[in-house]
C-alpha cells in the first residue's frame, strides 16, 4: 500500500465513523495528502513509522495545525513550531491525519470536559471513552488510525486505553521529550503511544524517545532497541502484585480478568507474589493537590493578550485578564486552578502543597523497595470498566477516584502499559504492567508476551 492510499483509508474511516465517535477536533486532509505523496515520491529510506497515519493528542502542538486543548481559550491558536514528539513522529515517516479531541487541558478521566463535545466509547456509544486521551483511545479503537499519541498525567493514557480496549503505554518520566506539550502539571506529565497492540507501541517509542535538550527535564539515558526486546521469553520473571490494588472500590469481574492474567504468566514461567505498597491510599489526594497546583501555575500564561481568545470590550487590563479567563476556561479547570492557588497560598503551603510533595516522596519509597524485589508490577489499569455518558459528571470525587491505580505510578515516575485483558459486562479492561524507570522494554517484553 502506498502511503496515499493508507491516508485516503483513513480519511474514509473518519467520515464513517467519527460523528458518532467525535474523536477528532481538527483534520489536517491537505497538509496529510501532500505529505503522503512526497512520501511516496521519494526515494529515500523508509523510517521506522513509514506512511503511518497518525493522530495526535490536542494538547500537543503541530505547526501550523490547529491545537486547542479541547478549550474555548484556544479555539484560534495555530502553533508556529512542532512539539519534539510530533517531529519525530514526521521524522520517522507518519501522516499527522489530525488532532484528537480530549479534556479540556487533560483535566478529566472521561472526555465530558471537552469543551467541544464529548467523545463517545467505540464499543459502546452510550459510554464514555476515558479521559483525558480519550480522543487518542477511541481513534485506535475505531480503526481510524494506525496510532495516536496522548498524554498522561495521572493516568490519561491508561486509563482511556483499558477503557476503549487498545494498549497505552505511559513512558517513565523524561523518557519522552515534553517539549510543545501544553503543560498541566509538569512535574508528571508524559507523551506516549496508544495502539492497536504491543509491537506497535514498541515502534512508536522506539521513534518518540530520546534526549532533547529543548526540555530541562529531559534524561539523558541510552534507548534500548524496543522492537528486539519483545521475545516472548517472561520465564523466571518475579512479578508484584499490589494489595491496594486488588482491594476495596475496586470491581470484583476487573479483579478476576487480572486473576486470569496472571495464570497466563505463570503458564510462560513467571512467578509471582502479593506485595503492599503501604501509601496507596494518600495518592489521590496527593495527586490532586500537587497536579492542581502546578496546574493553577502553568495556566498563568492563558491571559488573553499574547495568544488564545481575547475577551471583547474590557474596562482594562485587569478586567480584560478577568474576563478572557471567566469566557475561555471550562468549569473543571477553573475547579483545578481554584484548588490549586489556594494550596500554594501563604498560610496554607505547609499544610497542603509541602505535605503532599512528602506523601509523593513515600509514595515513590513504596514502588523502589517493591522493585528491590520484582522485575514488575501488575494490577488492573482502572478500577471499573467505562461507565456510561453523564453517570458520574456532577460527582468530581467519584471521578477523581477513577485514577486511584493509575496516579500512583504517575507519582512515582515509573512506566506502564495497559493491555486488554478482557470484557466486563460487555466492555474491555486492561492489564496495567508496571516496571522500574526506563525499563520500559520489560514492560514491553511481558506485555506482549501476554497479549
Ligand atoms: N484523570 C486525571 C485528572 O483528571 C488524570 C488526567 C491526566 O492524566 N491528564 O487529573
Amino acid at each position: 500500500l502506498s502511503a496515499a492510499e493508507l491516508t485516503e483509508a483513513s480519511y474514509k474511516r473518519i467520515a464513517e465513523t467519527d460523528e458518532r465517535i467525535g474523536a477528532f477536533l481538527t483534520l489536517n486532509e491537505e497538509g496529510a495528502r501532500a505529505r503522503a505523496a512526497e512520501l511516496d515520491r521519494s526515494g529515500a529510506e523508509k523510517g521506522l513509522l513509514h506512511a503511518m497515519p497518525a493522530g495526535i493528542k490536542d494538547n500537543i502542538v503541530t505547526k501550523g495545525l490547529r491545537t486547542t486543548c479541547a478549550s474555548q481559550f484556544l479555539t484560534n491558536y495555530n502553533p508556529i513550531y512542532d512539539a519534539t514528539a510530533a517531529g519525530k513522529l514526521n521524522a520517522a515517516g507518519a501522516v499527522t491525519i489530525g488532532k484528537l479531541n480530549m479534556d479540556e487541558f487533560a483535566m478529566g478521566g472521561s472526555n465530558e470536559n471537552s469543551s467541544f463535545r464529548p467523545v463517545r466509547n467505540p464499543w459502546n456509544t452510550d459510554y464514555v471513552p476515558g479521559g483525558s486521551s480519550g480522543g487518542s483511545a477511541a481513534a485506535v479503537a475505531a480503526g481510524q488510525v494506525y496510532f495516536a499519541l496522548g498524554s498522561d498525567t495521572g493516568g490519561s493514557i491508561r486509563q482511556p486505553a483499558s477503557y476503549c480496549g487498545v494498549v497505552g503505554l505511559k513512558p517513565t518520566y523524561g523518557l519522552v521529550s515534553r517539549f510543545g506539550l501544553v503543560a498541566f502539571a509538569s512535574s508528571l506529565d508524559a507523551i506516549g503511544p496508544l495502539t492497536k497492540n504491543v509491537e506497535d507501541s514498541a515502534y512508536v517509542l522506539q521513534a518518540i524517545a530520546g534526549h532533547d535538550g529543548m526540555d530541562s527535564t529531559s534524561a539523558e539515558v541510552a534507548i534500548p532497541d524496543y522492537v528486539s526486546s519483545l521475545t516472548g521469553d517472561v520465564a523466571g520473571m518475579h512479578i508484584g502484585v499490589p494489595k491496594e490494588y486488588m482491594g476495596q472500590g475496586i470491581d470484583p469481574k476487573v479483579k478476576e480478568s487480572v486473576l486470569a492474567a496472571l495464570k497466563v504468566f505463570e503458564s510462560l514461567g513467571a512467578t509471582w507474589e502479593e506485595v503492599s505498597l503501604p501509601h496507596t491510599e494518600y495518592a489521590v489526594a496527593a495527586y490532586y493537590l500537587l497536579a492542581s497546583s502546578e496546574a493553577s501555575s502553568n495556566l498563568a500564561r492563558f491571559d488573553g493578550v499574547r495568544y488564545g481568545v481575547r475577551a471583547d470590550n474590557p474596562d482594562n487590563l485587569l478586567d480584560l485578564y478577568r474576563k478572557s479567563r471567566s469566557q475561555g476556561f471550562g468549569q473543571e479547570v477553573k475547579r483545578r486552578i481554584m484548588l490549586g492557588t489556594y494550596a500554594l497560598s501563604s498560610g496554607y503551603y505547609d499544610a497542603y502543597y509541602l505535605k503532599a510533595q512528602k506523601v509523593r516522596t513515600l509514595i515513590k519509597r513504596d514502588f523502589d523497595q517493591a522493585f528491590e524485589k520484582f522485575d514488575l508490577l501488575l494490577g488492573p489499569t482502572a478500577p471499573t470498566p467505562a461507565f456510561r455518558i453523564g453517570e458520574q459528571i456532577g460527582d468530581p470525587l467519584t471521578m477523581y477516584l477513577n485514577d486511584i491505580v493509575t496516579i500512583p505510578v504517575s507519582l512515582a515516575g515509573v512506566p506502564a502499559i495497559s493491555v486488554p485483558c478482557g470484557f466486563v459486562d460487555g466492555l474491555p479492561v486492561g492489564l496495567q504492567l508496571i516496571g522500574k524507570a526506563f525499563d520500559e522494554a520489560t514492560v514491553l517484553r511481558a506485555a506482549h508476551a501476554y497479549e
